[in-house]
């Protein structure tokens, strides 16, 4: 390896957890979905060929060896991703990368506005424990937020909304949550993966948390920095009218129950997502 790659000082495991941990489904026959605890990641591409899948998102803190498993039970020994693409940056996302990627000897992308919190470059804004929104919220000054550095193995996704590696789909940048949030979309057949755009279980609740109950709900809300651009980010999504929605918490959602719920999250955002009170819901972001 040419460069060290490094995790931020406050990196660690976290002792969260959820009903849901530890499993996997197919939610199509290319596109399986692990649970890491209260993450998800994605695998996708046919389970025939075990180097042309593409990961998406890299699980929490301390869980690469689990991926990697999980990877070679569905692809086979020699399973190797050709790239791995990241949603955004956050630590529940990234927690296992460096290790996959000394592993894996893989390729990162992930959108350009996102690549200096990958690079050790820029800090994401601290949680906000203050935020309307229970006892996650209250734990989140415990998240990590320093920035992990990937040095030249990551890279931007090309401007042009394609994917490396990833032929049918296409990225789009879904920002509020972070900057450089971003989801892919296939439209042959409407399947979206859609980071912490909008997610499937209020991350707020511990205890929804924990069992996963279903409820559409926008970005968590104690990193969500920009709302305006959320909900923008929920408009653009909810107008692709996807047929399938893996998000980066909860179960996945398809059918009429996504249709109905994507629409009424697209419309009735501030009602449903914005917090009422919280440091960055006024927009002076301080
Ligand atoms: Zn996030
Ligand atoms: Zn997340």
């Amino acid at each position: 390896m040419s460069e060290q790659m490094n995790y931020g000082e406050d990196y660690k495991f976290i002792p969260v957890t959820s009903v849901m941990s530890g499993l996997g489904q197919e939610v199509t026959s290319d596109i399986y979905s692990l649970t890491i605890q209260v993450v998800n990641l994605c695998m996708v591409g046919n389970t025939n060929h075990s180097q042309a899948w593409t990961l998406i998102d890299a699980g929490m803190p301390k869980s690469a060896d689990k991926i990697i498993h999980e990877a070679e039970n569905r692809f086979g020994t020699d399973a190797r991703p050709n790239a791995i693409v990241l949603t955004h940056g956050h630590f529940d996302h990234v927690g296992a990368i460096i290790e996959l990627i000394e592993h894996w000897d893989v390729p990162v992308y992930a959108h350009e506005l996102e690549i200096p919190y990958l690079t050790g470059v820029k800090s994401y804004p601290a949680p906000d424990p203050t935020v309307e929104g229970g006892l996650v919220a209250k734990m989140s000054p415990y998240f990590p937020n320093e920035p992990i550095n990937l040095g030249s193995h990551v890279k931007p996704l090309p401007s042009d909304g394609t994917v490396p590696s990833m032929l049918e789909w296409n990225w789009i940048h879904t920002p509020g949550h972070s900057p450089g949030h971003i989801s892919l979309y296939r439209q042959s057949d409407g399947a979206l993966i859609a980071g912490d755009a909008f997610v499937t279980v209020k991350q707020e609740s511990l205890f929804k948390t924990l069992v996963q109950d279903q409820e559409i709900s926008g970005p968590p809300r104690y990193l969500t920095t920009d709302w305006q651009q959320a909900w923008d980010s929920v408009k653009k999504l909810s107008d692709l009218k996807p047929q399938i929605a893996i998000t980066g918490h909860g179960m996945p959602m398809k059918g009429q129950e996504l249709t109905d719920n994507l629409t009424k999250l697209a419309i009735d955002f501030d009602v449903i997502a914005i917090p009422k009170y919280g440091r960055y819901v006024d927009g002076s972001q301080n």
